[in-house]
């Protein structure tokens, strides 16, 4: 039961957050704000560090990945063959190279995993790098990486709220900025003023204010136009222009895509040829198509394998990365291996609960969890499992955390889900501009499978300063 002071204060608080602009719209139209937590999550400063200095080396390897042509053809090609949406991914490739510079606006997504801290402080170290961590990453999403704006606003939110003494302190956070400011940095290295951005969206988007944020701030901080449109209304308003991509009459140096990653975002024909026109442009995409393939699970599972990524990386860093890995392994590998001499679908009866099941999809709502996956995987051919894979569920440190939903506070016990945005621009696949951006903190139930802010699951959350800890 809420006292009447704590229900004055949840009222207040709700109306401060739609004040920030931290909003949404629900299914029936109404305006409210999104869902955020009132319980800054605490973590120590030793792991939040070790977090935010992983950013920069895997925006290394994605840029590496992303230009290689032959390693994403070679691993997604034979999926590609039973996945038509993935097969017309891969057909929008133009034969020539139109582009020579891209920028990657990214977020790479963690759960901090159940091991008592005092084991955290015995793990050993050699050559000054800790063995083990409990960081897991749940995925780095290379296209339409959310929130930059809404996570930006609970930050003052909260900051506000702890300089009224109604909440502990929090960690400073502004990943708005250093995306508005990477965007702005890519229009100026396209060269031509008054230029604009083109935002490819959803014709049904329930994150709109997290974007309206954002193109608000680009013109209030560099008087950058944003132009917002569907794949097929770029297809039926833009044409090329010399080489450039041309909306509305406007020349577009920066499309940032915030859809383009389901099949939804492509109702027609249309569609594809809206993405095709894109990729046949000079424009900067954000992120090419080399990037949203890597950003593909497959790819993710394949660079969990050490030898796979030392072609990539240096021994030290594959080192730091390897150790952030979940297990991840294809249906294959799972019921083929000798030690499984019992028959996968014993074998799976066993151990699904300790298993997500991806396909190759982004977005939300796609993965089959525990007895999903049980009675999923018989329905499919042995062709079809490819496009799966199989990744062991981290089991997240729980904690309590009021969850403000739609105006409604509840208290419930809870697992945080922390990314780190990235920004990295790269010309010809050479990194010139390479940094951490901030984090986000989605809080959810604990028995909540998925992460979705909009879709009501989760909440955004802020981090609690350290010497709280
Ligand atoms: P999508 O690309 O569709 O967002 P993700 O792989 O990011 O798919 O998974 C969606 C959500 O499911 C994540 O945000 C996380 O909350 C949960 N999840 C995904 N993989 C795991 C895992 N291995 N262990 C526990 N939870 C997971
Ligand atoms: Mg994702």
């Amino acid at each position: 039961m809420q006292t009447q002071e704590q229900k004055e204060f949840i009222q207040n608080v709700t109306e401060q957050a739609k004040l920030h602009g931290i909003l949404k719209y629900l299914p029936n139209g109404d305006l409210t704000h999104a869902p955020f937590s009132l319980s800054p999550y605490s973590m120590t400063e030793q792991v939040f560090e070790e977090m935010a200095e992983l950013t920069i080396p895997f925006s290394d390897l994605m840029i590496q990945v992303s230009r290689n042509t032959d390693f994403l053809a070679h691993h997604l090609e034979p999926i590609a063959t039973i996945d038509p949406f993935l097969k017309m991914l891969m057909d929008c490739r133009s034969s020539e190279i139109t582009q020579n510079c891209q920028l990657l606006v990214h977020r790479n997504d963690f759960f901090i995993a159940n091991i008592k801290h005092n084991d955290n402080r015995n793990f050993h170290t050699t050559h000054g790098i800790q063995e083990k961590t409990v960081l897991r990453q749940v995925e780095l999403n290379t296209v339409s990486a959310s929130f930059p704006f809404l996570i930006t606003k609970l930050n003052q939110l909260h900051k506000q709220l702890f300089e009224q003494n109604k909440l502990p302190e929090v960690v400073k956070n502004n990943p708005l900025d250093a995306v508005v400011d990477a965007f702005a940095d890519a229009a100026q290295n396209y060269g031509l003023s008054d230029s604009v951005m083109l935002l490819v969206v959803q014709t049904d988007e329930k994150n709109l204010f997290d974007q309206l944020g954002l193109e608000l701030h680009l013109w209030s901080k560099y008087k950058i136009a944003t132009i917002r449109k569907s794949l097929t209304e770029i297809y039926t308003d833009g044409k090329l222009n010399q080489g450039h991509l041309v909306v509305d009459g406007k020349i577009v140096a920066v499309t940032y895509f915030r859809a383009g990653y389901t099949p939804d975002d492509f109702p027609a024909k249309e569609a594809f040829k809206g993405r095709k026109l894109i990729e046949a442009s000079s424009t900067i995409q954000v992120p090419d198509l080399g990037m949203q393939l890597s950003g593909m699970k497959k790819i993710q599972q394949i660079l969990a394998k050490k030898e796979v990524l030392s072609n990539f990386v240096s021994e030290d860093i594959s080192i730091r990365l390897l150790k952030t890995f979940a297990k991840m392994h294809t249906l294959d590998e799972i019921t083929n291996t000798p030690e499984f001499k019992i028959s996968p679908a014993k074998w799976l009866s066993e151990h699904a609960d300790k298993y997500v099941l991806k396909p190759q999809r982004e977005g939300g709502g796609n993965n089959y969890y525990g007895s999903e996956i049980l009675k999923f995987i018989p329905s499919i051919s042995k062709e079809e499992q490819k496009a799966y894979i199989m990744m062991e569920k981290i089991q997240p440190e729980t904690h309590s955390s009021l969850q403000l939903v739609n105006g409604q506070a509840e208290t419930l016990n809870c697992v945080s889900e922390i990314g780190r945005f990235g920004v990295c621009f790269a010309e010809n696949g050479k990194v010139k501009n390479n940094l951490d951006a901030g984090y986000l903190v989605r809080t959810k139930a604990k028995n909540e499978n998925e992460g979705g802010v909009c879709a009501g699951f989760s909440c955004l959350n802020t981090i609690a300063s350290f010497d709280q800890y």
